[in-house]
C-alpha cells in the first residue's frame, strides 16, 4: 500500500488534525499528503471497492512496509525512529462476535510469533490512542530499558500500561490476588478493535442475503518489525555482543576460516571451508564465511559481536584434531566435529 496518501482520506476520518505525529508534506503544486503512520485510510476504501457481499466476509489483509512518524524526539536507535518497518493487518467483519473471535486468534498468533523471535511478551491493556476509543492490547517485551511503564502481575496474565491502569503497584491483582508490580517494557505489537469507525467514515457497508445494507466492523493488528530487532537484541546479548535466537538470526552459521603459514595446511583449510559453503545450505543452513586476512582474536571478537548462533572454526589446529571446532554463541563449550558428520550435526541442531 502506498506511503504517500492524499490529505482528503485523512480528513474523512478526522485524523488529519488529531494525529500529532502524522507526517504532512506539501507538493510543488501545493497539494497536501500524509506519509502513512498507519493504513486504515488506504485499506478501507480499497476493500470497499472489491468486497461488498456477505459471502466475502470475514477477511483480513496485511502487508509489511515502511511507516513514518513525525516524532519530536526520535531516540534509542531503532526503538523510536521517524521511519520504520511494520507488519500491519486489517480485518473486516459482519458482526462484533466474529471480530471478537478473530481478534482472540490474532492475539494468540502474535504471542506465538514473538515467542519464536525469542521474546516472552506480556499482553497488557492500553489506550486505543489514535485508533479507537476502546481499550487496545499491547505486546510488551519486558526489559528495564523499555520506555513504557506497566503495572503487571507476576503470577497471572494481568497487565496494564500505566496510561490506562486502574490498578496500582503494591495492590492485589484483580485476577489472582497476588501483589502487582511496576515494570518496564518495549512495545513490539499493538492490536485494536476499531469497531465501525473506519467503515462508517468511508461509507463502507455490506449486503446481507436479502440485499439489505448492514454495517461492518474492523480490527487492526500491528507488529513493529524494526523495533522488534531492538527488543530481541535487548533480550539476547552479553558483554561481548548479540546472541541471535536461531529463528531470526541473519545467518545460522558463522564460519571462521583461519590462515596458516604452512601452504599444505592452508590448502586443506580452503578446501574444508569450500566444502562447508557447498554442503550446509543443502540442509537449510545460511552460512556466513569470514575469510578476511585478520588475526584470530579480531575474528573471534567480531563473531561474538555479530552474534550468529553457531560458530565453526576451520584452522590447522582444528583439522589436526579431526575436523572443525563447533561453538554455539550462547555456550562457552567448544567441541570438535568431523567434517563428514558436520552436515548431519548442523541439520539436527537447526531442528532443535
Ligand atoms: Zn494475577
Amino acid at each position: 500500500m502506498p506511503s504517500l496518501q492524499p490529505k482528503e482520506y485523512w480528513e474523512k476520518t478526522g485524523r488529519w488534525d488529531s494525529v500529532d505525529i502524522l507526517f504532512k508534506i506539501k507538493s510543488q503544486t501545493d497539494k497536501m499528503y500524509a506519509l502513512g503512520c498507519s493504513h486504515e485510510e488506504v485499506v478501507t476504501p480499497l476493500a470497499r471497492k472489491f468486497t461488498r457481499s456477505y459471502k466475502e466476509f470475514p477477511f483480513a489483509l496485511y502487508q509489511i512496509n515502511t511507516k513514518f512518524r513525525d516524532e519530536l524526539r526520535a531516540k534509542s536507535g531503532v526503538l523510536r525512529g521517524r521511519e520504520f518497518r511494520m507488519k500491519d493487518m486489517y480485518s473486516f467483519h459482519t458482526s462484533q462476535e466474529d471480530l471478537d473471535a478473530f481478534y482472540a486468534r490474532a492475539r494468540e498468533a502474535y504471542v506465538k510469533a514473538f515467542k519464536r523471535c525469542g521474546l516472552d511478551v506480556k499482553v497488557v491493556e492500553a489506550s486505543g490512542g489514535i485508533f479507537s476509543k476502546k481499550i487496545s492490547h499491547e505486546f510488551q517485551a519486558l526489559t528495564p530499558s523499555g520506555e513504557d511503564t506497566l503495572i503487571a502481575c507476576g503470577n497471572c496474565e494481568f497487565g496494564q500500561n500505566v496510561e490506562v491502569a486502574s490498578a496500582k503497584e503494591g495492590e492485589a491483582c484483580p485476577n489472582c490476588g497476588k501483589t502487582l508490580i511496576k515494570t518496564k517494557g518495549i512495545e513490539v505489537g499493538n492490536i485494536f478493535d476499531l469497531g465501525g469507525k473506519f467503515p462508517e467514515d468511508f461509507d463502507y457497508d455490506y449486503m446481507d442475503e436479502s440485499g439489505a445494507h448492514k454495517p461492518l466492523v474492523m480490527g487492526c493488528y500491528g507488529i513493529g518489525t524494526t523495533r522488534l530487532v531492538g527488543a530481541i537484541v535487548e533480550a539476547h546479548h552479553d558483554d561481548k555482543g548479540i546472541i541471535w535466537p536461531k529463528a531470526v538470526a541473519p545467518f545460522h552459521v558463522h564460519v571462521v576460516a583461519m590462515t596458516s603459514k604452512n601452504p599444505e595446511a592452508q590448502t586443506q583449510i580452503d578446501e574444508t571451508v569450500q566444502a562447508i559453503e557447498r554442503d550446509l545450505p543443502l540442509v537449510g543452513a545460511e552460512v556466513l564465511i569470514d575469510d578476511r586476512d585478520k588475526g584470530a582474536g579480531e575474528k573471534f571478537a567480531d563473531a561474538d559481536l555479530i552474534g550468529i548462533p553457531l560458530r565453526l572454526v576451520v584452522s590447522e589446529k582444528s583439522l589436526a584434531a579431526g575436523g572443525v571446532e563447533w561453538k554455539e554463541r550462547a555456550s562457552s563449550e567448544a567441541k570438535s566435529v568431523p567434517l563428514n558428520g558436520l552436515s548431519g550435526a548442523v541439520a539436527e541442531w537447526l531442528k532443535s
